[in-house]
């Protein structure tokens, strides 16, 4: 059985009566840009996080890199981040002119451990960008309490995992803003590039919603210099339509989950990721034979990909800067045994069961 890494077709079925729907709402209604369709999203999303305020923009990285501005954020600082996630998020901190310093991760989670947070900080760090990888959270308490203490501002890359939960509470609702993005391949994703920023700060949310339209509050009168990222009024009524059932999606996504671990536990070769709250925007199984693994996999038509390799301070743009192998020991470790299996809403059980199969088959000979 061939199984796609990911079938977007597929995921997007149930949705298809729905989404005609949207598109003709917003066609007929004559409003593309900044309309009536991206508020009711706005605040619809903010209700799902917890927030107060919601801002859509034209996509996850200038979610990152504008709740960064809105900060405050700018040339001269430095802005922690993990070692260990897409190369967007250090990216976007290099966008405002700020410089990225990554801190290594912890093994079970993927995620920035806390523990080698102050080593990295100096008199130009500003804030902490806490990536829930993979859908699964980080460790926001013991970061709230770092930035804290060092008087930073904790902020969440949340673009892979719409609806986790800490203790009841979701994520971006614990950093002073968060950014989501809302790419078509996300847990909660458009028919193309989008994004949005939750916040309890209203100061904040003004900020980047000025930023987001050329610091304008009322046309053509910019109080600031901002830029162009909006999320426009079809993506964002094609949004309102897939978040009716973004926690279905979820809850489908753990299902498969705890079916693959029920599987790998056992099995020689391979340790599966334990659960720590996921919403498994993508499921990382590791093998020590990682390249041997994925190449058995590809022959018996099972799609997979590597999330990631090179990381971040390993691709040219950022060895540029002075970044060597051996800077974050674990996370290359962890980016050298990574295997993501396919994960979806709309994976089957026969699916999910074949690609079992597929690990096995190499695990015993
Ligand atoms: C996808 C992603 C982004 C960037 O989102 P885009 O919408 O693709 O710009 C940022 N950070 C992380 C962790 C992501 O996975």
């Amino acid at each position: 059985m061939r199984v796609p890494y990911l079938d977007l077709r597929a995921v997007l079925a149930e949705f298809v009566p729905e989404l005609d729907a949207a598109w003709e709402r917003v066609r007929t209604g004559g409003r593309f840009i900044l309309g009536p369709e991206l508020e009711a999203f706005e605040a619809e999303f903010a209700r799902f996080c917890g927030t107060e305020h919601c801002v859509g923009v034209a996509s996850g990285f200038d979610a990152v890199r504008l709740l960064l501005a809105g900060v405050g954020i700018g040339a001269g600082d430095e802005v922690v981040v993990p070692a260990y996630t897409a190369v967007a998020t250090w990216m976007a901190v290099t966008a405002t002119g700020a410089r990225p310093v990554g801190v290594d991760v912890e093994e079970e989670s993927f995620n920035i451990d806390p523990d080698l947070v102050e080593a990295a900080l100096g008199p130009r760090t500003k804030a902490i960008v806490a990536v829930h990888l993979f859908g699964r959270p980080a460790a926001v308490a013991a970061l709230g309490g770092l930035a804290e203490q060092h008087g930073l501002v904790l902020l969440e890359d949340a673009a892979q995992a719409h609806g986790a939960e800490v203790g009841g509470r979701r994520v971006g609702s614990f950093g002073r803003g968060a950014a989501f993005s809302f790419y078509p391949t996300k847990n909660l994703g458009a028919l193309g590039d989008g994004g949005a920023i939750t916040t309890n700060d209203g100061g904040l949310a003004e900020r980047v919603r000025l930023l987001r339209a050329y610091g304008w509050r009322q046309r053509s009168e910019s109080e600031i210099a901002g830029l162009n990222s909006r999320l426009d009024e079809l993506q964002a009524a094609f949004l309102h339509v897939r978040l009716a059932r973004l926690e279905a999606h979820n809850d489908r996504r753990r299902q498969l989950a705890a079916l693959y671990r029920d599987a790998f536990l056992e099995m020689p070769g391979v340790t599966p990721p334990d659960d720590g709250g996921s919403v498994w925007h993508v499921y990382p199984l590791r093998s020590a034979d990682r390249d041997a693994l994925q190449g058995r996999l590809d022959a018996a038509g099972i799609g997979t990909l590597v999330h990631y390799e090179p990381l971040p301070h390993l691709t040219a743009a950022y060895r540029a800067e002075g970044w060597r192998p051996g800077d974050f020991p674990v996370a290359e470790s962890l980016a050298a045994s990574e295997v993501s299996l396919p994960l979806h809403p709309a994976l089957t059980e026969a699916q999910a069961a074949a690609v079992v199969a597929a690990v096995a088959g190499g695990a015993s000979g």
